[in-house]
């Protein structure tokens, strides 16, 4: 049989507005797509590379053309694929997850049946996912907050100087949503992220993530026992290896395609998790259809979804997943059942579409 062939895409997608969480703002995402191809049928994966984790478009290109020579014959041989790139470089966890969700959509169209039956899950026990609300003034978050009502769940930027007032504008516009905050380790100690929570306690939320920066658990775990909302783990927990130190720090954490390198990565940081009566919500980043079908494929194992980052752009390139009231809808095409949509191709290996939007 011939080798699998291996090739990368840039995508280049605008957000509706600037996005805008504790650390940073972004307007533009440059996920990269891993095209792998057997037998005349491609598998598509996603890279969304993050400098936080120490990636960038470049270097996920550099991984996929080392990985290329390194896939084999058989897609079906997923276990040892993902051994051998294992052992080309540590860490990258966005390329290698752009390579193995590919290989799992290739694997689904030859044997003509979706991802989350290749993993034998419910497509009815999706959960619903969250509809961010990035910073900005409170009026403007208001707004934001108010026009998305076909989001029963909201999840809200934090890390301000006054998310109060941010969070009693979004609560006077949306009293019945169901609301989490996202901090993204702004607090710098267990003290000031106890006074914070404590405070925006009285605006009936569900839970807080990251409320501190990575680092020791005793400080979430002392967070913890004085908080009274409970906390999530997003920056804390990388990978399946981080869960274990975590057990009994947080009430739960945070698993994505582009942290911890893939659909079978991410299981294992899902069961782990359970293991240690942790609950589990899955995320993204800034990402096509592609990563966030992917995802969403293996949200019947979750308590809670936020897999919104296709929503954010005005201009993704694919359809896949859809959300009906806040429900992820997975797609019954075999493999991830993403599709293209009608595109214009520029130049540079870009892909943008004309007026389109999701
Ligand atoms: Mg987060």
């Amino acid at each position: 049989m011939p080798p699998l062939q291996l090739t990368a895409e840039t995508l280049e997608m605008h957000l509706r507005e600037p996005f805008r969480i504790s650390r940073g703002v972004q307007t533009v995402a440059r996920p990269v797509l891993a095209h792998v191809l057997a037998h005349d049928v491609e598998g598509l994966g996603e890279a969304a590379p993050s400098t936080f984790y120490g990636e960038t478009g470049d270097t996920v290109r550099t991984c996929l053309d080392m990985f290329a020579d390194h896939l084999g014959d058989d897609p079906f041989a997923l276990q040892t694929i993902v051994e051998r790139i294992e052992g080309r470089i540590r860490r990258h966890p966005a390329a290698k997850a752009a390579v193995e969700c590919a290989l799992h959509d290739l694997v689904g169209k030859l044997l003509g049946i979706p991802v989350y039956r290749l993993f034998g899950l419910d497509p009815a026990r999706t959960p619903q996912t969250s509809f961010t609300i990035g910073i900005a003034d409170p009026e403007e978050m208001g707004r934001k907050a108010a026009a998305a009502g076909g989001y029963p769940i909201l999840k809200v930027k934090v890390g301000t100087t006054d998310d109060s007032a941010r969070l009693g504008a979004i609560r006077s516009v949306r009293p019945d949503a169901r609301l989490r905050v996202d901090a993204n380790a702004a607090w710098p100690t267990a003290r000031d992220a106890a006074r914070a929570i404590e405070h925006l306690s009285r605006y009936d939320l569900e839970f807080v993530e990251q409320p501190l920066p990575p680092g020791d658990p005793a400080d979430l775990r002392w967070l913890r026992n004085h908080s009274p909302l409970p906390i999530f783990a997003d920056e804390s927990c990388v990978t399946a290896a981080d869960v274990h130190g975590l057990a009994g720090a947080v009430d739960g954490i945070v698993v994505k395609l582009a942290k911890c390198g893939g659909l079978r990565a991410a299981l294992q940081q899902i069961q782990a998790a359970h293991l240690h009566g942790m609950q589990v919500m899955i995320g993204c980043m800034i990402e096509s259809s592609v990563g966030i079908t992917a995802a969403a494929h293996l949200t019947p194992l979750v308590e809670f979804a936020d897999l919104d980052g296709n929503l954010l752009v005005v201009d993704d390139p694919f359809s896949g997943v859809t959300v009906d009231q806040g429900k992820l809808i997975l797609p019954e095409a075999p493999g991830l059942g993403v599709r293209r949509r009608n595109t214009m191709t520029a130049s540079g290996g870009s892909v943008r579409i004309g007026g389109e939007t999701p």
